[in-house]
């Protein structure tokens, strides 16, 4: 029987073809097949290349660009109007199996691989639309119940949020506290079986959208050190005393609904705390290194997209009676660009094979958070500038990933934070 994955793509690419996606427990796929290096191809963003993929991945890839073209490239400015994307959007994506893809069919998930979840991150980046949360919901939330809830919980949760039915985000971030997670102030307190949570998250994305929210907060403040008693709840959308703040004004990001979140004496059953007790930190640990991937893996991704609308642009501009391209110091930018995004995709592509056979440590994915991040606001810089003054005319799409780029810096852990975690593994005793 086909799978999930494969009957969203079928549908999308409206063809008959039979195509299993590779499952989540093969990671290799040399089979023999001739694939270029980004490097080498002839556009940073084609598709059929980089060995860690498979042509099964190709027509994967096919069918989520197809997605990102028609439903959501027509639709973005709109959205960033309104400050969020539609709820529509979510389902159309479950209806193609574009979420939950790295989770377990068992669990309700799509079952498909690791590479397979990467294609939707990297033609979002492509698409140069960051309203959706996708990423978010499916790589960083979902994993999280997935690995760690309660079967009850994976039931309520995985299904609905594969299907786009139920929206999810995760808290830590608090005004006062965002790099020092242990610095934290919401709580939760034991009433009988339940727990009464109180405080406020602040920069939530997917906040205002959200139906489930993993909320992050101290349960025993009696412990030797914060982290060991910091507990994960799940708080959904109409729960008594859980209120949203407005969408947040932000420089980037425009069409993505980051908001505030207010718990106030929310009581909540002893099936809302995800895990165990008290071992919330150690979960946030875990994860965390997934989340950096899917920062960096976006920030290249962006930085190819970027690259590839400049050198459009710069063979098209004229100027002192030739085309822009034609100039030996814009050629020679170009060449820095490509070389800098092609030694940092392969980079990224070995840390998503290290992550697809679970050997990525946590130093390593800051280390791919950090430097292609801080990459991407450089390329962003740069070919704002082969632009011109129409580089900053919002019209162009050179201006929307500029400002998006910054904040990829700042969240998942800022680059100095990303520098001390690869700092301690350095100095390290033995
Ligand atoms: C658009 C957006 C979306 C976000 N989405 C989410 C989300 O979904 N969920 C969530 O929980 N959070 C989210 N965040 C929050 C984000 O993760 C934090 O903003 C980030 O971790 C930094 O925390 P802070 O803003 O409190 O900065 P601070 O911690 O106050 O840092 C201020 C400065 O001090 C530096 N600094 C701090 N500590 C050190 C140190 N030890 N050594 C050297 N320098 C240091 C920082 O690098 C930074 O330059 C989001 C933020 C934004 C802007």
């Amino acid at each position: 029987m086909a799978s999930r994955l494969l009957r969203g793509s079928l549908s999308v690419l409206g063809t008959q073809r039979a195509w299993r996606p590779p499952p989540a427990s093969r990671c290799s796929h040399s089979r023999g097949e001739e694939r270029l290096e980004t490097s080498s191809a002839k556009k940073l963003t084609d598709i059929g290349t980089r060995r860690i993929f498979s042509s099964d991945h190709d027509i994967f890839r096919k069918s989520v660009r197809k997605f990102f073209q028609e439903e959501v490239i027509p639709y973005h400015s709109e959205w960033e109007k309104a400050g969020e994307v539609s709820r529509e959007l979510w389902e159309k994506a479950g209806k193609q199996g574009l979420l939950g893809i790295n989770i377990a069919e068992s669990h309700g998930g799509i079952g498909g691989d690791l590479y397979s979840t990467a294609i939707v991150w990297e033609e979002q980046a492509y698409s140069n639309c960051s309203g959706p949360g996708f990423s978010l919901h499916s790589d960083v939330v979902m994993p999280y119940i997935a690995n760690y809830g309660s079967e009850e919980q994976i039931k309520r949760f995985i299904p609905q949020m594969t299907a786009g039915k139920c929206i999810g985000a995760i808290a830590m971030t608090e005004s006062g506290a965002g790099s020092d997670l242990q610095g934290i102030k919401t709580n939760a307190r034991k009433d009988g079986s339940d727990w009464i949570l109180n405080g406020s998250k602040v920069f939530i994305t997917n906040g205002y959208l959200s139906d489930v929210v993993i909320v992050v907060a101290v349960t025993n403040r009696e412990v030797r050190s914060p982290a060991h008693g910091i507990s994960l709840f799940l708080v959904e959308n109409g729960m008594k005393g859980f209120t949203k703040g407005q969408k947040l004004h932000k420089m980037g990001l425009k069409a993505q609904d980051t908001a505030e979140l207010f718990f106030e004496d929310v009581r909540l059953p002893a099936s809302a705390l995800l895990g165990k007790e008290n071992k919330g930190f150690y979960y946030l640990m875990q994860e965390l290194p997934q989340e950096r991937l899917i920062i960096a893996d976006w920030a290249v991704s962006s930085s190819e997209f970027m690259f590839e609308e400049t050198r459009n642009y710069v063979k098209q501009r004229k100027a002192f009676g030739k085309t822009v391209a034609n100039l030996q110091t814009v050629q020679h930018k170009l060449a820095e660009l490509k070389t800098h995004i092609c030694v940092s995709r392969a980079f990224m592509d070995s840390c998503l094979q290290l992550h697809a056979k679970r050997s990525l440590d946590s130093a390593t994915a800051s280390m791919a958070k950090y430097w292609i991040s801080e990459l991407q606001n450089k390329v962003a810089y740069d070919c704002v500038q082969l632009h011109g003054g129409w580089g900053y005319m919002w019209e162009y799409p050179i201006a929307r990933a500029y400002v998006d780029a910054r904040v990829q810096t700042i969240y998942g852990g800022t680059s100095e934070i990303m520098k001390e975690l690869i700092a301690r593994d350095i100095v390290r005793d033995e």
